[in-house]
């Protein structure tokens, strides 16, 4: 039973968050940025953050090379545009709100490794640049196999590269951290453990009802944004959103690692950077979909054995490694590869399914949320 002090000061809101992930705190930035006497609640189920926002790669990226050719043959050209527009524009809107030291954007640039026998495909590759010259006001994708040999890779695997110098690579964990104090600066108060079962409508407003080990508490507010990602059928059983796990490894520090910068293949189903003297690589769920269709945050043993086949093979060949951490995290996905962004009722909208790409997207949707949700 609530206190009348519990019900007077701190179970009503003007704006609630559902999930403290990249969207829902850039969600809840860009109001208080609007609104800086607005009243705000985020909502998050875990004690961190437990989808896709601490456990990403950290690549600031359009897509890889392969990546937008796929998107642009799925999508046509007016929506393919927009959808790198908004993701060009969404890295833009994170490293302006948070800054780039804090982040710790540097941009090496970001390569994509061709396996097949013809390597890059200069037709492709002239038409997406063709393609995205206007936005970039410079060329976009170059082919340079002469990478190959000095990152160290295992040249009869790899048959050509290309290169994106738009590209740049992000520290996830100090992202999240400085979002979180950013929020806190702007008055954003943010309550982790509480699991939202539930949102009502009601006339004036919605009602958020949350669950902690028994305890029932629900909060008010008159606008809420569901921010919940792959976790988001369980509000709106409706949408197409499909789950997908990523699982990364991170190794030991190498002393001799021969590349700086973010690295692609197979369509962007496998990624791998630097950190520091670090590898970071992830991806490969493409070769076990059914398992991975999940919202359980577990390793793959046979997705395990294909990442280290391509650090022994390919990335890292005759360059001993060892492998530090490993874990994995949840995307939400549909056919379409769009997000979900739109008002569901008088009182909520959705901001959710980000693809794979919400380092880039995040910001962006956030800002389209807090316009819905403030006008
Ligand atoms: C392994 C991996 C690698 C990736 N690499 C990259 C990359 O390099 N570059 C890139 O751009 N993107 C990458 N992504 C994708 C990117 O991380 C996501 O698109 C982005 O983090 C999504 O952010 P979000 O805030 O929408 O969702 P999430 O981060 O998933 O946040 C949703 C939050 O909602 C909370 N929640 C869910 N249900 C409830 C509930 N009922 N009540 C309260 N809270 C709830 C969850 O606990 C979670 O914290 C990667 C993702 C993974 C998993």
């Amino acid at each position: 039973m609530l206190s009348f002090w519990e019900l007077n000061s701190l179970v009503n809101y003007q704006y609630i968050i559902v999930g403290a992930g990249i969207t829902g705190l850039s969600t809840a930035c860009a109001i208080k940025e609007k609104n800086p006497k607005a009243s705000v609640l985020v909502i998050e189920k875990g004690i961190l953050p437990t989808g896709a926002s601490t456990k990403n790669a950290g690549f600031a990226c359009i897509g890889s090379y392969t990546e937008n050719w796929a998107d642009y043959e799925r999508l046509g050209e007016d929506k393919f545009l927009q959808l790198i527009e908004d993701r060009w524009t969404g890295l833009y809107l994170l490293r302006k709100r948070l800054g780039d030291e804090h982040i710790e954007y540097i941009n090496h640039g970001g390569f994509e490794l061709m396996m097949n026998e013809n390597g890059a495909e200069g037709d492709k590759v002239t038409k997406l640049n063709e393609l995205l010259t206007p936005l970039f006001k410079k060329q976009v994708f170059y082919i340079v196999p002469q990478f190959i040999n000095q990152f160290g890779f295992n040249a009869d695997i790899v048959s050509d590269m290309v290169f994106n110098p738009f590209e740049g690579q992000i520290d996830t964990g100090k992202m999240m951290n400085t979002l979180l104090n950013y929020a806190g600066i702007l008055q954003v108060r943010v309550i982790t453990g509480a699991d939202v079962k539930h949102i009502e409508d009601t006339p004036t407003g919605a009602k958020v009802y949350c669950e902690n080990n028994g305890q029932q508490i629900t909060f008010h507010a008159e606008q809420v944004a569901i921010c919940t990602n792959a976790f988001t059928k369980h509000f709106l059983p409706d949408e197409e959103i499909i789950p997908g796990r990523g699982q990364v490894l991170c190794t030991a520090p190498i002393d001799d690692l021969k590349f700086t910068g973010t690295f692609h293949f197979n369509e962007g189903y496998y990624y791998f950077r630097n950190y520091g003297k670090r590898v970071i690589f992830g991806g490969g769920r493409n070769i076990d979909f059914e398992t991975e269709t999940t919202t359980q945050l577990e390793i793959n043993q046979r997705i395990q054995n294909q990442l280290n086949y391509f650090l022994d093979e390919m990335i890292l060949p005759n360059t001993p490694y060892t492998i530090a951490q490993q874990w994995s995290g949840i995307m939400a996905f549909n056919e379409q590869k769009t997000p979900l962004v739109k008002r569901v009722n008088q009182h909520v909208v959705v901001g959710a399914r980000l693809n794979g790409m919400g380092v880039a997207l995040a910001s962006k949707i956030a800002d389209t949320l807090a316009n819905l949700m403030t006008k």
